[in-house]
């Protein structure tokens, strides 16, 4: 029989199968402090629950660990990680370090299957999504390594969160949970490629987290050259979606955009993208574009960024340039896997 993936559980379902086992519930609240506060790898270390249910655990259960295949730091502090996963697997965590505390990028899944063309960690497709517990474990594993605790959390890693909506949304309720880590939902951001669908299916959930959206191109016709996903939801369903999710939940969303000389830096480009803004509490990101092998995507420059976002700025389109931490160790996202294939 294969056993129970405890560190996906949440509290009560941890309480459930705890009592099931004729054990009272604050036992399940010491297991989960041990899992999800103490960063604890196996059930030995859990000194304080009895050696009988310790073996029972072992026996039932698997603690979900990841190991460290390869680790580069830059010079800037910013730490990439390339984990293990139980099954061999690979996927990428990054550590970066701001004044106001620890960020961590994440993966949710190994590999991904949206295919967007300028993006590594697409390049050979989706092998599986990630469980609950190994994105969590990206965390308390990093925390574990640094020695320091972690504040802000970006689900951009390799990987598409709304293809494995149930993981990466149950990620963000432990993650934030008093019981665990307790990082404010604020302090968490989710980028997806806009599964229309699922961005209202997130919308209900009522989650305090801010929603980025890649978005990359400002016509339908253009962005189906970069981002597939474009063939199954046109860029008005994108946005109308978008407009309906601040509506229910109050929140503002982030708008990536990553400037591709030639591609989607036009004055053209700038004027539209105002246009699809018009009216909207958003906030624009730009992201230099990170060259991939392969990729047909790669005229980049640090001037014509600049160029771009004062395009903007004279539209009255707020945009923020994304800093490039880790310069050094630059594999774009999904590089340092793809090496390790
Ligand atoms: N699947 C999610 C998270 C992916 S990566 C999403 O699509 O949003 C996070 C961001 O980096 C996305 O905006 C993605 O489009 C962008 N990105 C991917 N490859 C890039 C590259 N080579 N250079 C710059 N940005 C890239």
């Amino acid at each position: 029989m294969a056993k129970i993936d405890i560190n996906s559980l949440e509290l009560n379902e941890l309480k459930e199968y705890i009592m099931s086992l004729g054990e009272k519930p604050f036992v399940a609240k010491q297991i989960y402090s041990w899992l999800h506060v103490k960063n604890a790898e196996s059930f030995d270390e859990m000194t304080n629950v009895s050696k009988a249910l310790r073996a029972t655990l072992g026996e039932n259960c698997a603690v979900t660990t990841l190991s460290v295949r390869k680790k580069q730091v830059s010079k800037d502090g910013t730490i990439k990680y390339l984990y293990q996963l139980g099954d061999g697997n690979c996927i990428e965590t990054v550590l970066m370090r701001y004044e106001h505390g620890n960020s961590i990028c994440v993966s949710s899944q190994v590999g991904c299957r949206m295919g967007c063309k300028f993006c590594a960690s697409t390049q050979h497709g989706k092998v599986r999504d990630l469980t609950t517990g190994e994105i969590l474990r990206q965390v308390y594993k990093t925390e574990k390594d640094i020695g320091e605790r972690i504040s802000n959390i970006v689900m951009m890693g390799i990987g598409e969160p709304l293809d494995n909506f149930d993981n990466a949304t149950r990620f963000v309720r432990m993650i934030s949970s008093p019981d665990g880590k307790n990082i404010s939902q604020r302090n968490i951001s989710l980028s997806t490629c806009g599964i229309v669908p699922k961005i209202y299916e997130l919308a209900d959930m009522n989650l305090n987290i801010t929603l980025s959206i890649s978005l990359h191109a400002t016509t339908t016709e253009l962005r189906k050259k970069t981002m597939p996903i474009t063939n199954a939801y046109s860029v008005e369903q994108l946005m109308q979606a978008c407009r309906d999710y601040t509506k229910k939940t109050g929140r503002r969303i982030s708008f990536e955009y990553t400037v591709i000389h030639g591609t989607n830096d036009s004055d053209d480009d700038a004027r539209r993208l105002a246009g699809l803004l018009k009216g909207m509490i958003s906030h624009v990101n730009l992201i230099p574009l990170n060259p991939v092998d392969g990729s047909p995507f790669t005229r980049y420059d640090d001037k014509i960024i600049k160029i771009f976002q004062k395009k903007l700025t004279d539209l009255h389109i707020n945009a923020t340039i994304r800093r490039r931490l880790g310069q050094d160790i630059s594999a774009a996202c999904g590089q340092l896997r793809n090496e390790n294939r």
